[in-house]
């Protein structure tokens, strides 16, 4: 055995056992799944994304005498939930671009947390810039490659319609603006961005250009989305360490999932 290997066992052992002893915190990112989440609404000449149902096999009963299951079905993009490359037709022809497909080292990476909660209260319509992240490196350093930038709106805490915040023209909901995906991407060589909100596009990025800027720039370089997002207020800036692992879907662009992050408690 290698003293690299030697190294990594006594990670190992550290990492169980500051879980077990609760030296790390594990932050659920997770909103639970149920019929009465807000699912994204595309123009009515679009097809549409079908929320979350779940259909009684049986509960104890005649159907199962001693087994309670459901059925359940949903879109691929429901809830929290992750975005490969294939989604955007910039990521159509990349290698590994579905989510059965996609590495499984890039389900686990760290996360730089960009605090926007008081902008977004401000102005449902908030777009990250460039500015802000230079702002954010200047305090806490620079965005390491491979890892990801977390947009924290407290977008989270609303519910019913105050969420998805959908008007006559469209859904008003904060974002990054193109200049700053493209930037993340090219310049810090992100892994991937999340947000707290139903894309990882602002809502009204239709009207962008290019239009959906996140989908466009993430996926067109292979890079992951998170969206739906929750508790993001319980991060620190830089230093959790993000678990993403989407459904195994044959040929699947996304998938619900559980978020989990490990910060030091
Ligand atoms: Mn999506």
């Amino acid at each position: 055995m290698s003293a690299r290997d030697d190294a990594a066992d006594v990670v190992l052992v550290q990492l169980a056992g500051l879980v077990a002893d609760g030296g790390l915190k594990l932050v659920d990112l997770t909103h639970t799944l149920s019929p009465d989440f807000p699912t994204i609404v595309m123009p009515p000449e679009f097809g549409q994304s079908a929320p979350f149902r779940m259909e009684r096999i049986s509960c104890y009963d005649g159907d199962g005498p001693a087994w309670y299951w459901n059925n359940i079905s949903f879109g691929e993009h429901t809830g929290t939930h992750f975005d490969a490359p294939i989604h955007w037709y910039t990521g159509k022809d990349l290698p590994l671009n579905t989510v059965d497909t996609l590495p499984t080292r890039d389900m686990i990476a760290p996360a730089n947390v960009i605090d926007c909660s008081r902008q977004s209260a401000a102005d449902a319509d908030f777009l990250l810039g460039v500015e802000d992240i230079l702002a954010w490196e200047r305090e806490h350093g620079l965005i390491a490659p491979r890892s990801w930038v977390l947009l924290r709106t407290d977008w989270s805490k609303k519910t019913g319609r105050d969420y998805a915040n959908l008007l006559d023209d469209g859904a008003h909901t904060p974002g990054p603006d193109a200049d700053v995906i493209r930037w993340l991407v090219t310049e810090r060589d992100i892994i991937g961005f999340g947000t707290e909100t139903i894309g990882t596009d602002a809502g009204q990025a239709g009207h962008f250009s290019p239009p959906y800027p996140a989908h466009h720039f993430l996926h067109g370089a292979g890079r992951y989305g998170l969206q739906c997002l929750a508790n993001l207020d319980q991060l620190p800036p830089k230093g959790a360490v993000v678990i993403a692992a989407p459904l195994k879907i044959r040929h699947g662009s996304g998938s619900p999932l559980r978020v989990l992050a490990l910060i030091a408690a």
